[in-house]
């Protein structure tokens, strides 16, 4: 048994079959032969090893005529170690000892190389794992033929292990078979782990190498409240795991009842409960758990689920279909927030080397105009339908959102000219995650009509941390005083100019920080549909005094660790079961 720590971005546990999408792309499973198959299956790989050999040899042959001997000798290295008699009788022996299946034959036998170099010191050596992980690829892929499955075309259910999962790859995986996942990179507030928060899947992200340690097919258990990955798990840890499992079902059912109650405080002070979403098709876990709108439909996911940019059609059918899911009740339809992490399927520069401080989200928008006026023109079609606002992400000076609202206004008189309807009085307002939005709250009230914390990007701007980065990870959190501090002054400041502000970074759906920002005066939560029963709940519990008493002391503190202690000892104080 081994226990990895990684960082907890999505919670939750689950135990499953792993499905390990290193570097082969494609799924292994462990699965066992019957012993008559043993010599048909020891067919199958000779020739696929033959199938290789051969490949390798032409590839040597076009390298060497091309380019000289000298560059296709790493062929040559390849094809001797593909024909290696030992690797061939290693191979055979867990076909027929073991009757392990030839492909996870290879990729058990493979990976042990592979680790045996990467635990020797220097360059070459990784080289030589390189090496190993092109003919594992290679034998595979010969091996599993069209029966190869990314980690988006599943059919049975498995825990995902792989070095990196893109937001977009993130979005596109079925729930219904991919029961967690656990990724080598990755950091607490990168899009990836956003995604699987709303998927409600556990997931551990940052863990570090560890790929070559596991094998498909294997028991892995995915401790998604601690940041746990546990491989080769005994018998007593799963029994463990499953009751903690079971538990959890139990405070789910429990939270349930929550669903139609409102989520004022004790005290009955209102408090409006608003769901995040990426896609249309979430709308309606919202709803189910009983929020009261959308406060934040992060629209780019349109660009992320698809092989081509959306069209003006595209994009008003997504809205259109938000507006029919929600009925009446109101959305917050943010612009493309493209770039950095969400990569999309047009090209950005290649040669930025700080992609969260570089080309994205409205800057991307705005070099990209005629792409930002269809998208705006589409939201504008669509504000016909329903009670909608448009919200501009990343603003982070007032040139920037005069340009923005320019283009609403262009959209806006083209519908006009083309008799097209759309709603005039159209609510226009902007995140606020930068810190010199904040700053400049002041000035921001005179030109829009409400605000969005985004605490995700304001974490990062403020404590300079990149949210995807795992080395950094440890900073990266909203416990820091200097981020209470933030929040309190652009909710003052909203609150002085009556400008509606609510929030809708991650930071709001913890239950741990629920009391504190009520306490600082946040009255509007938007919050993964997960967590809005837990949230409505915490809610529930307490009085306005005992939050503002708490924010005062969190204020007055001088560092995370003290905060994060101050506010885990008053929820569990009024909450003790509430798990943070
Ligand atoms: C945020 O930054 O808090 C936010 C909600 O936007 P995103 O996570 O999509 O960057
Ligand atoms: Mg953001």
């Amino acid at each position: 048994m081994q226990r990895l720590q990684g960082i907890a971005v999505s919670p939750g546990v689950a135990i499953a079959e792993a499905a390990v999408f290193g570097n082969e792309g494609f799924r292994i499973s462990r699965r066992f032969l019957s012993r008559e198959s043993v010599n048909t299956e020891i067919d199958r790989l000779d020739q696929a090893i033959a199938a290789a050999a051969k490949e390798l040899d032409t590839n040597r042959q076009r390298v060497a005529e091309q380019l000289g001997d000298d560059y296709a000798a790493i062929f040559s290295a390849h094809l001797q170690m593909l024909l290696d008699p030992k690797l061939h009788n290693e191979l055979e022996q867990m076909i027929r000892d073991r009757h392990y299946s030839p492909e996870y034959s290879v990729s058990r036998a493979m990976r042990r190389y592979a680790k045996v170099f990467l635990s020797l010191e220097g360059d070459t050596m990784a080289e030589r794992a390189n090496d190993i992980f092109d003919i594992e690829k290679r034998l595979l892929r010969h091996l599993l033929g069209e029966r190869r499955e990314g980690p988006t075309q599943l059919t049975s259910e498995v825990l995902i292990l792989a070095h990196n999962l893109t937001p977009s790859e993130t979005a596109n995986l079925n729930p219904d078979f991919v029961k967690g996942f656990v990724t080598e990179v990755g950091g607490p507030g990168s899009h990836t782990a956003i995604v699987a928060e709303a998927l409600n899947i556990p997931a551990v992200v940052g863990v570090g190498s560890f790929l070559t340690e596991v094998s498909g097919g294997e028991t892995v258990i995915v401790d998604g409240d601690n940041g746990l990955v546990i491989l080769q798990p005994d018998e007593e840890t799963i029994a463990r795991y499953r009751h903690e499992v079971d538990e959890q079902l139990s405070l789910a059912a429990k939270l349930e009842t929550f669903r139609d109650l409102p989520s004022d405080t004790k005290d009955g002070v209102h408090v409006t409960m608003l769901g995040n979403i990426e896609l249309p098709s979430e709308v309606k876990q919202c709803l189910d758990r009983g929020a009261e709108g959308i406060g934040l439909y992060r629209t780019e996911f349109l660009f992320l689920t698809r092989e081509v940019q959306p069209d003006e059609e595209d994009h008003y059918q997504a809205y259109h279909e938000v507006l029919q899911a929600t009925g009446g009740a109101p959305v917050v339809m943010r612009t493309l927030d493209l770039g950095a992490d969400k990569i999309p399927n047009f090209p950005l520069p290649d040669d930025e080397r700080n992609p969260f401080l570089g080309l994205r989200s409205t800057r991307l928008a705005l070099k990209h105009v005629d792409m930002f006026r269809t998208q705006l023109r589409a939201m504008l079609r669509a504000s016909v339908e329903g009670p909608m606002r448009i919200m501009f992400p990343l603003i982070t000076n007032l040139i920037e959102l005069r340009r923005a609202k320019m283009v609403l206004s262009d959209a806006m008189e083209d519908l006009d000219e083309e008799g097209i309807p759309f709603s005039r009085d159209i609510q226009v307002g902007m995140m606020v995650e930068v810190p010199s939005a904040v700053v400049m709250m002041d000035h921001f009230v005179e030109e829009v009509d409400f605000f969005s914390i985004g605490t995700n990007d304001l974490i990062q701007y403020a404590l300079a941390v990149d949210r995807s980065n795992k080395d950094v990870a440890s900073l990266y959190t909203g416990s820091d005083p200097s981020i209470l501090r933030l929040i309190k002054m652009a909710i003052d400041t909203a609150n002085q100019h009556d400008r509606p502000i609510s929030m809708c970074g991650q930071m709001c759906g913890n239950p741990i920080y629920t009391m504190v920002l009520l306490g600082l005066g946040l009255r509007t939560f938007s919050v993964v549909p997960a967590a809005i029963p837990e949230i409505k709940r915490v809610c529930r519990s307490v009085t306005i005094p005992q939050c503002e008493e708490l924010a005062a002391r969190a204020l007055s503190l001088e560092s995370a660790r003290d905060v994060r202690t101050a506010l885990r000892d008053e929820i569990i104080r009024i909450l003790p079961d509430q798990p943070v």
